[in-house]
């Protein structure tokens, strides 16, 4: 038997229900504080990431204009682009795949 959760529409949600439990953990009522609580966790995370990532990509557009603007030197500002980049992309592998 799956899951006993009815959604308004009356579709039946599918996923498998938990040990001792006709829900899953994504409906049973009993788990509400835990599922508040990783969502709380998951927002900060993401928050905080997002943040880190803007700020990243805000350091390195400065540090083209500065290049554009001549007081840096090309070849370094280059090498230090590339550097950041290869770690924002990490950034973003490691959200998308947790
Ligand atoms: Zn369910």
């Amino acid at each position: 038997m799956p899951c006993a959760f009815k959604f308004p529409n009356g579709d039946t949600c599918n996923r498998p229900p938990m040990r001792k439990s006709r829900f899953c953990f994504g409906h049973d009522p009993k788990k509400k504080q835990q599922r508040l609580a990783i969502a709380k966790r998951t927002a900060s995370l993401r928050y905080h990431a997002s943040t880190d990532l803007h700020q990243q990509a805000q350091d390195l557009s400065d540090q083209i204009s500065a290049t554009e603007a001549g007081q840096d030197k090309p070849l370094e500002t280059l090498r230090n682009l590339r550097a950041r980049i290869d770690f924002v992309l990490e950034e973003i592998e490691r959200l998308t795949h947790g």
